[in-house]
């Protein structure tokens, strides 16, 4: 498992300076001043800040452009436009999944992200290359970051013939969550659509991850019934709907009654906070019982020119839409990328504590809220008790 390590000098949320020790990938000591043990490799943290590593709730390693010149967005502001124009630009790549999500993945590290949930489009042009080319990029990264994949239909399911079964085919070759699009606005069919997700989801023992962008009354019905049929298939905890906007538009007894519903069938909300639509309110669903997680969704794709993967710059953006201005609330913004998500995908809560996985950043902060706040880049990455990442690049890594 590789050589001990010891950090010395680094602060803790509380203020504290201390020492820690990570062995066999978790922390195994925490401690004003500790030992080496044998052959321990020694880092001075130098005052900086420990926090738990970032989780990534949601991004899209197949879609992403990097590593190929600037491409200019297609215009088109509906998801049925957006699924076309990206459509059409993805035939004229001249670099694979396996190029581009590697580009992704190596930026997303050197920002601090341990994990990742992503959702990789199955439909009948692509079938299940993306996914085979993101399993590729899960094994060459393992020892970097934890990559869960998600069977996505980004073209629908009863819209694209064929789709319901190249889900099922790909839950078979090892994707870890079912996903779903707009059942009524993408399929036209709410009960058909999730029938299908719901039937693999059982069929293969995985949770579910659906995209909703459906909005208002509509969107709140979907949202119940996806609750409804978490609750009948003993699904509680294992269900993410991403986006829900419609959340955002709720008179009050329409949203008490859907986040009541979202509570005990125990979903989770993963909202990017994005910048020209309603979004889910944060507090007002935690109040309500409703787990709420965050991402980055689109980065460098057809879907947006936009977006790095910084999980810092991600909850900086929840606190401008939220309006989360005091220390709390900034604090409450990390937990979204951090120690709710972490939960959310079976990872257990994202703390420094003895007997935690040893997945952590330093960064030049003195808190919680002050990271936030600043956005430090000088990050310094460790996965499973070994340095990966410093001052933006990955450390011992050639993916030749
Ligand atoms: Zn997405």
């Amino acid at each position: 498992m590789g050589r001990p390590l010891l950090i010395r000098n680094a602060r803790l949320a509380d203020g504290r300076l201390a020492s820690l020790i990570a062995e066999d990938g978790a922390i195994r000591d925490i401690g004003a001043e500790l030992t080496p043990p044998e052959g321990a490799i020694v880092e001075d943290a130098a005052g900086h800040l420990l926090l738990p590593g970032f989780v990534e709730a949601h991004v899209h390693l197949d879609k992403t452009l990097m590593g190929l010149p600037f491409i200019p967005h297609i215009p088109g502001g509906s998801v049925a436009e957006r699924i076309a124009a990206e459509k059409t630009l993805r035939r004229g790549l001249t670099i694979g999944v396996e190029e581009r999500g590697g580009r992704l993945i190596e930026q997303l590290v050197a920002y601090g992200t341990v994990a990742l949930r992503s959702h990789v489009d199955i439909d009948s042009e692509v079938g299940l290359k993306g996914l085979e080319a993101v399993l590729a990029l899960r094994e060459r990264y393992r020892d970097l970051i934890d990559i869960e994949t998600v069977a996505f239909p980004q073209s629908g399911i009863l819209r694209d013939p064929g789709t319901a079964g190249m889900l099922d085919a790909a839950m078979a070759a090892g994707a870890d969550l079912v996903g779903g699009l707009d059942p009524a606005g993408i399929d036209g069919d709410v009960a058909g659509h999730l029938g299908i997700v719901f039937g693999l989801a059982e069929k293969h023992g995985k949770g579910i991850d659906i995209h909703l962008h459906d909005g208002g009354a509509l969107g709140a019905f979907e949202l119940r019934q996806i609750a409804l049929r978490t609750l009948a298939a003993g699904l509680e905890g294992r269900v993410v709907v991403s986006h829900a906007f419609c959340l955002g538009e709720l008179g009050h007894a329409d949203f008490a009654a859907t986040a009541g519903l979202l509570a005990k069938a125990e979903i989770a909300i993963m909202t990017t906070a994005p910048g020209p639509v309603p979004m889910p309110p944060v507090k007002r669903l935690m109040a309500a019982g409703v787990r709420v997680i965050s991402g980055s969704d689109n980065i460098r794709d057809a879907w947006s020119p936009f977006g790095n993967g910084d999980l810092l710059e991600r909850a900086g953006i929840v606190c401008d839409r939220q309006d989360f201005r005091d220390d709390a609330d900034l604090e409450l913004a990390f937990s979204l990328v951090t120690d709710a998500p972490s939960r959310v995908i079976g990872r257990g809560p994202a703390v420094v504590a003895v007997g935690a996985p040893a997945d952590f950043v330093l960064v030049a902060a003195s808190s919680v809220a002050e990271t936030v706040a600043k956005r430090p880049t000088e990050r310094t990455v460790f996965k499973r008790g070994r340095k990966v990442a410093a001052a933006g690049e990955l450390i011992g890594w050639s993916d030749g």
